[in-house]
């Protein structure tokens, strides 16, 4: 389906969650408001609590309400959501929304097209996906697709298993796994600013570039959420996805054509090049921390084992840096560097592309430096580009200054770039997968993480906390860069 107002009806379990409630109802709002939406659809809600259409509704409009003055078309909006009580292991449950879903095809000409958008604990994804099929709610005669939040699964053998379960009632090119790094825009721009520039895409290799650093960084702690970050930590939680993910767009081939089928072939081949570890080698490639006391914003704050449901001395890595290398011919000796965190300095992701010194420097800075070009994605908050060159000082012929040139992708109007959510929702909506991840990306990447967490529950650390709060992580981070003779560039100076 390729039509720009696409139709269809969305079901969404775990209606009254978080996810729902932050990211979802405002997303499909902004698209509705922005006419990328006709009347033609309707979301269905659904989760355990009794609520009636119009308490609902009411929770929707509240999502929306910080867009001012638009009152009037909020309460539109509101009037294409509905709600079902539901009970995921009751098949009664299924048989009602199959009859409501019915109704609402003929009220809003939906064609039988449906999203069923899973927000809720992974742990009912399979059963849902089962039940949805066994009942037949996927046998319409329209599009059929199935969003699945994080996590997808614990290790490859858990995601395996779901997988599995999930295959029994879906197609692979039915099933939209989110990772909502791709939808955003700055994310969205690695393959742009690669593939469309002469100047970048032919020093794209191992023969131009030192190293690539992507760095994503939190200031928040744990918040309620310990119980579940407990049991995952920042490996699961950010790198088998969404580090791995950018790691993947930077590294790949340039795609013969840019179909989903072609993209995601090249993104699982680099995928396939990536050094594998073994566990014995997983120290002298990665790094785990986990934050202590310290201070954020001027503000006290507590260490991770003090936060709710975490255990006193929980083991869970807040925090991991690594190093990735691909044996393959354009990367081969190049390391890329990853690192994340909680409670770190900044909130701020972003790509560092350090490029190769010139072989004999004409040129100093007034301290006797050189300073390597530096290309700088800015993913998020700030969204944009940097380059870092060197130029003359003015009225010094033999001495050089660093200078940036600067594109800002959001700096005029924030309001204006896409939610990432927004972006995939839309993208679901008409079918393009290629912004979602495929199985096989899944797989490569748990197998990779699988090695290190493995190394990890084997030799637990005994210096946890090992890292301030308010810091950018333990000093065994820098050292993994300082050991090639590199390091980590500052994110206030890249800016
Ligand atoms: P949440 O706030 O705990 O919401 C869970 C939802 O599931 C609620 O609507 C709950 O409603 C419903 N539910 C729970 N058990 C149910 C059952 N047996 N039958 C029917 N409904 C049931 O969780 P969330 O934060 O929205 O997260 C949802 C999913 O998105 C999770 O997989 C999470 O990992 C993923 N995710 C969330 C975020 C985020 O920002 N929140 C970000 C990335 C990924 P009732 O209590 O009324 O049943």
């Amino acid at each position: 389906m390729t039509s720009n107002q696409p139709k269809s009806i969305i079901v969404i379990f775990g209606a009254t969650g978080d996810l729902a409630k932050r990211k979802l109802f405002p997303s499909i709002y902004r698209l509705y408001r922005d006419g990328r939406l006709s009347e033609d659809f309707a979301v269905v809600g659904v989760a355990r609590r009794p609520l009636s259409n119009d308490e609902f509704r009411e929770n929707v409009k509240q999502s929306v309400h910080h867009f001012q003055n638009e009152s009037e078309k909020q309460e539109t909006f509101a009037s294409h959501f509905y709600y079902q009580p539901f009970d995921v292991t009751d098949l009664t449950s299924y048989q009602e929304l199959k009859s409501l879903l019915s109704s609402l095809d003929d009220s809003y000409n939906t064609e039988g097209n449906r999203i069923f958008y899973l927000a809720m604990a992974p742990d009912f994804f399979g059963t849902i996906a089962a039940n949805l099929k066994s009942e037949e709610l996927t046998a319409t005669g329209g599009s059929i697709r199935l969003v699945i939040e994080k996590p997808f699964g614990h290790d490859y053998e858990s995601a395996k298993a779901l997988n599995d379960q999930i295959r029994h009632a879906f197609t692979e090119d039915q099933i939209y796994r989110i990772d909502h790094y791709l939808g955003k825009e700055m994310v969205q721009n690695i393959e742009v600013i690669r593939f469309a520039n002469a100047i970048f895409e032919h020093l794209w290799n191992n023969r131009y570039i030192a190293n690539i650093q992507i760095t994503s960084s939190e200031t928040l702690g744990v918040e309620d959420r310990g119980r579940y970050y407990e049991s995952s930590g920042a490996l699961r939680d950010m790198v088998q996805n969404h580090m791995l993910q950018m790691v993947a767009l930077l590294a790949m081939e340039p795609p013969i054509k840019l179909t989903t089928d072609e993209i995601r072939s090249e993104k699982v081949k680099v995928l396939r090049a990536l050094k594998p570890l073994t566990e014995d080698e997983v120290d002298d490639y990665f790094v785990r921390g986990q934050y202590g006391r310290g201070l954020i914003d001027g503000n006290e704050v507590i260490g991770y084992r003090e936060e709710d449901s975490v255990d006193p001395e929980s083991n869970t890595e807040t925090f991991v840096s690594g190093k990735l290398m691909f044996e393959n011919f354009r990367w081969a000796g190049v390391p890329f560097y990853i690192r994340t965190g909680k409670r770190m300095k900044e909130k701020s992701t972003e790509i560092v592309v350090q490029f190769k010194d010139l072989p004999m420097n004409l040129y100093f800075d007034n301290e006797d430096h050189t300073h390597p070009n530096l290309l700088v994605i800015h993913i998020q908050p700030d969204e944009g580009v940097t380059l870092h060159l060197n130029a003359r000082k003015s009225g010094n012929g033999t001495t050089s200054r660093p200078i940036q040139l600067n594109y800002c992708n959001n700096c005029e109007d924030k309001m204006n770039t896409p939610e990432a959510y927004e972006v995939l929702l839309y993208d679901c909506m008409r079918g393009d997968s290629t912004n979602f991840t495929h199985w096989d990306e899944v797989a490569l990447s748990w197998k990779f993480v699988d090695t290190i967490s493995k190394a990890w529950e084997k030799n637990k650390t005994e210096n946890f906390p090992n890292y301030e709060s308010g810091s950018m992580g333990p000093k065994e981070s820098d050292e993994l860069l300082e050991k090639d003779g590199f390091h980590w560039w500052p994110i206030s100076i890249t800016r």
